[in-house]
């Protein structure tokens, strides 16, 4: 390796969106939707991140695409190797070697899927891999002190999963990770506008209704809109006039889940720390933050108040980007590794 330089990495392997951080640079160098476009028969990919979406609903019988990840645990450990392979080398300056890796996995993941994640990056050519938990980089990446006795609730509304966390003395206490996030409210949108008005929406549709329109608290304004879709009764395209009430309503059984999966937590967590988070609150992180509302949903429901982190869509790999360049100083938040 003489003469070579060296590049450290943080990336957030998320069941939506794969963040990848440079160190070195301090920025964020990819930021694309973790989805993989591969040939079924050869396992070849033919497309990463957003050119994948992009062939999404549109590619020929042997092209097939998958989001590797959808629920927090590694559906094809093959193509998830393959795809990571693919963004290191992509993100990697020329002339460089890929130093130390830092990779946020769910809260959730088996032990076996950890050591995928772990081998995938040193097959991409990592020297050192260190894995940490989703809630604890969003943590760090929030501003939070981790390693004081003192504690901190965490809820991560990703893409398929929630996790949901207390942390103090730079540990995981005790942890829910629930299937019900992003993907789930979508879903909610569409089984919605079919049961209500028989009309089937298409996923990007749906989606696009719950960021611009969705919320989880009445609205200061309300909104109408319209949208287009498939009638179901004759299969010709049919367009209806909607309200932001009508998709509130749409959500609200799955915000509800997220809810309950809190109060469960809340149940599990030692006295001492449930006073701390009584002072503190929630830290909230991931895109589902972004829902309108949602701060004042958990809010009314919990009695605790409610933080949204700067930036949630990308606390967790910035909070992962901070450990990976202090190794030392926070090797008690890592997860540790099966060696062997
Ligand atoms: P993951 O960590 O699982 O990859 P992210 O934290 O990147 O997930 O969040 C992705 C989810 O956040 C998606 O389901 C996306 O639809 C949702 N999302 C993004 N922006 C918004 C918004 N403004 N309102 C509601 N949901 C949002
Ligand atoms: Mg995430």
């Amino acid at each position: 390796m003489i003469g070579f330089l060296s590049a450290d990495l943080a990336i957030d392997l998320g069941t939506a969106n794969t963040l990848i951080y440079l160190a070195g640079e301090n920025k964020i160098v990819l930021n694309e939707p973790s989805i993989v476009a591969f040939n079924r028969i050869s396992k070849n990919i033919i497309a990463v991140g957003k050119k994948a979406k992009e062939m999404l609903g549109r590619t020929p019988r042997d092209i097939q695409i998958i989001r590797p990840l959808q629920d927090g645990a590694i559906a094809d450990f093959e193509i998830t190797e393959n795809m990571l392979r693919l963004l290191i080398k992509n993100v990697t300056p020329a002339w460089h070697y890929v130093r130390k890796v830092v990779v946020c996995v769910p809260q959730g993941i088996t032990e076996v899927e950890k050591r995928a994640v772990r081998d995938s990056c040193e097959h991409a050519g990592a020297k050192e891999v260190y894995l940490i938990s989703e809630p604890m980089a969003g943590a760090i990446g929030a501003g939070i002190n981790v390693s004081e006795p003192k504690g901190n609730l965490i809820v991560d509304i990703g893409g398929g999963t929630t996790e949901i966390a207390v942390i103090s003395l730079s540990g995981v206490v005790v942890s829910e990770s629930i299937k019900i996030a992003g993907d789930e409210m979508t879903e909610a949108i569409k089984n919605y506008f079919k049961k209500e008005h028989n009309i089937l929406i298409g996923d990007t549709t749906a989606e696009n209704i719950k960021i611009e329109i969705g919320s989880a608290y009445p609205l200061e304004e309300e909104a109408e809109f319209e949208v287009t879709g498939r009638n179901l009764v004759n299969g010709l395209p049919k367009s209806i006039v909607s309200t932001s009430e009508e998709v509130r309503k749409a959500l609200l059984p799955t915000l509800e889940e997220i809810v309950n999966a809190i109060l469960r937590l809340l149940e599990r967590t030692p006295p001492e720390l449930s006073s701390d988070i009584y002072n503190n609150g929630i830290v909230l992180n991931g895109g589902g933050a972004l829902l309108k509302g949602i701060d004042k949903l958990l809010e009314e429901r919990t009695s605790l108040p409610v933080h949204i982190t700067e930036d949630p869509l990308k606390s967790v790999v910035l909070g992962a980007g901070k450990v990976l360049e202090n190794i030392s100083a926070y090797s008690q938040v890592l997860i540790r590794g099966v060696r062997y």
